[in-house]
């Protein structure tokens, strides 16, 4: 898997202070995506056995306290990058715990392969769907479309 960016402290990509990793590729195409550079699966850099360790230290950091990990791109489970995301989920759920997982993915809930299943069993929120540009709506939080869902599996405290 390649990743495009990765914000060991961010405030703007799901609740709370969080690190995010976009990741690189997506087959969506959506009209009017705001992140095009991403879609390509070798764009990019290569998500390394450093940069997941780097990510489990992060959120472990108390130095600067983060409620959890923000998934997006480009698209976090396409099936090129469901093996590499899924390892990454499961170290944090083993060896972060009490931080949440928030997940973007243009796929919606109800078609996901068995092998995307296996990794949004492991996360707190999915924000389902490809951005709909006739349904964009700027007061949406969390999501671009109307069309996009957000899903919380686990989380009591739903903010949206
Ligand atoms: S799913 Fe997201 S990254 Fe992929 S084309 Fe659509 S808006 Fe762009």
């Amino acid at each position: 898997m390649n990743y495009h960016n990765y914000y060991p402290v961010d405030i703007v990509n799901g609740p709370g202070t969080r690190c995010t990793l976009f990741v690189s590729g997506c087959e969506h195409q959506c009209r009017g995506c705001y992140n095009q550079s991403t879609w390509r699966l070798d764009s990019g850099h290569p998500f390394t056995q450093e940069m997941e360790d780097q990510i489990i230290r992060d959120l472990n950091d108390n130095r600067i306290k983060r409620r959890g990990l923000s998934l997006s791109g480009g698209d976090p489970l396409h099936p090129a990058n469901v093996a590499d995301v899924l390892r990454l989920v499961q170290r944090v759920r083993e060896e972060c715990p009490g931080k949440d997982i928030w997940l973007w993915s243009g796929y919606v809930l109800d078609e996901l392969t068995e092998a995307q299943r296996k990794v949004i069993e492991l996360v707190d929120v999915m924000v389902d769907g490809k951005y709909v540009h006739e349904q964009r709506d700027p007061s949406l939080v969390w999501r671009g479309s109307e069309n996009q869902v957000i899903h919380y599996f686990k989380s009591d405290d739903v903010e949206c």
